[in-house]
């Protein structure tokens, strides 16, 4: 079988290892991929969204995997397009990944399907969101539209929602679109994935991501400095909760609303004092979550994916360690406000206790990794249990270093109750 897998990042290298280290051995290709990614899969030669599909159709490309979630809402939409020529896709169409690409959208499914949630407003102008607000807070305010991770602002006073504002309707800095205004919750947050095929779905390892900066969730939000997953995480009478109250509901109204499914959906969630309620989808998996679950994921990913992308949810093909990953992100020197360039990784020959994902690297000419944007690397490592898990990938981590490198020592450590 050959495979391509669409993105670039940590995300896409796990996935990339999961599906070539499927028993059927795939030639695995990758779009537009990094350096790190063709140490393990073929470059596709393709400048955008419609030669990829083209070059997939003329090369007996047996199944498209949607990493990253840009390729789904682009254009005619990356399923659609693969539709269209009778290859496979993992991944949903354009009309699906909306409830990823616009806020408003999915807020609006939320309700439909009486899905627990945040109540929100959703407002065009300046003026009508500081209506929306009117001087309650803490808020949350969400600009409607994909924004790179940057359209979500936690506001504990106003001058921080002023600011916000000035950058949505002044600076127009994420292009047009509305706000949401919604009520600020409270809570632990996990991530929950589901692999979903039409009516059917199944939940994989819960994970939660680490989305500040700093140790102790302090400092600004970024892309994610870590991530822990176990099916130990909850409770199973709290995961029961979430599958009965949000995954199956969510399902289920897919179906209802004739938006067809058929790749992994991301449900962020916040597990507040009224249980567990909707933060956000996502239309594929979450980064760094991919990179601490997929090590978890024993069997054939490749032939799951196939199946799920032909109509067939085959929850056989794959099982879940029970065990524990704890994933470190490393990051480069002045993440997350710029990121750097060229500066040489070193000790990645001497990591033994856990894998390495690349997520912003590149090989320079010397031969050398050399950091190349914000998140640099994901080491992630398994345990037994909890702090088996956590002492390897961070005596990992002690292994590798660059100039102005920035990681948490916390990862993985703290419990939601703690
Ligand atoms: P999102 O991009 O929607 O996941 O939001 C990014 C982060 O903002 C979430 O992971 C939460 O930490 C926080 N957040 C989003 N919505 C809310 C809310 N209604 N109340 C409190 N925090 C929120």
């Amino acid at each position: 079988m050959k495979i391509v897998v669409v993105g670039k990042g940590g995300r896409e290298h796990a996935l990339v290892r999961a599906l070539v280290e499927s028993p059927g051995r795939p030639e695995v290709f990758c779009f537009p991929g990094s350096d790190a990614i063709f140490q393990l899969a073929q470059p596709v030669p393709a400048d955008g969204l419609e030669s990829l599909v083209n070059w997939m159709a003329a090369n007996d490309i047996g199944l498209c995997v949607a990493g990253e979630e840009s390729y789904l809402v682009k254009g005619e939409g990356l399923a659609n397009l693969c539709e269209k020529a009778g290859i496979p896709c993992w991944g949903p169409h354009l009309q699906s990944a909306q409830l990823e690409a616009s806020k408003e959208f999915a807020k609006q499914f939320l309700e439909r399907h009486n899905i627990p949630t945040a109540k929100a407003i959703a407002c065009a102008t300046l003026e009508e969101t500081v209506a929306a607000i009117g001087g309650k807070f803490p808020t949350v305010l969400k600009f409607d539209g994909l924004a790179a991770g940057k359209g979500v602002a936690v506001c504990m006073v106003e001058p921080e929602a002023t600011a916000f504002l000035d950058e949505v309707f002044v600076q127009n800095r994420f292009g047009p679109g509305r706000v949401l205004v919604e009520d600020f919750l409270t809570g632990p947050e996990v991530s929950i994935f589901a692999a979903i095929v039409d009516d059917h779905y199944l939940i994989f390892t819960p994970a939660r991501d680490y989305k500040r900066l700093g140790e102790a969730d302090a400092g600004p939000n970024t892309g994610g400095m870590g991530a822990v997953a176990s099916r130990r995480l909850i409770p199973a009478e709290l995961l029961s909760e979430i599958e009965r109250g949000i995954v199956a509901t969510t399902v289920a109204g897919l179906r209802k609303d004739n938006l067809p499914y058929r790749g992994f959906l991301y449900f962020g969630l916040m597990l507040t004092p009224d249980g567990p309620k909707v933060i956000e989808y996502n239309c594929r998996f979450g980064d760094p979550e991919c990179q601490a679950v997929m090590p978890l994921v024993k069997g054939d990913l490749a032939n799951f994916c196939l199946a799920g992308a032909k109509g067939e949810l085959e929850p056989g093909l794959i099982s879940f360690d029970e065990g524990w990953s704890v994933c470190v992100v490393l990051a480069s020197a002045g993440y997350p406000e710029t990121s750097r360039n060229g500066d040489v990784i070193s000790g990645l020959d001497a990591v033994e206790t856990a894998r390495i994902y690349h997520a912003g690297t590149k090989r320079n000419g010397r031969g050398e990794w050399e950091t190349n944007g914000g998140r640099i690397l994901a080491l992630v490592a398994r345990g037994e249990t909890r702090a088996e898990a956590v002492t390897n990938a961070h005596a990992a981590t002690d292994l590798v270093s660059f100039a102005g490198m920035q990681r948490r020592r916390d990862i993985g450590i703290r419990n939601f109750e703690d």
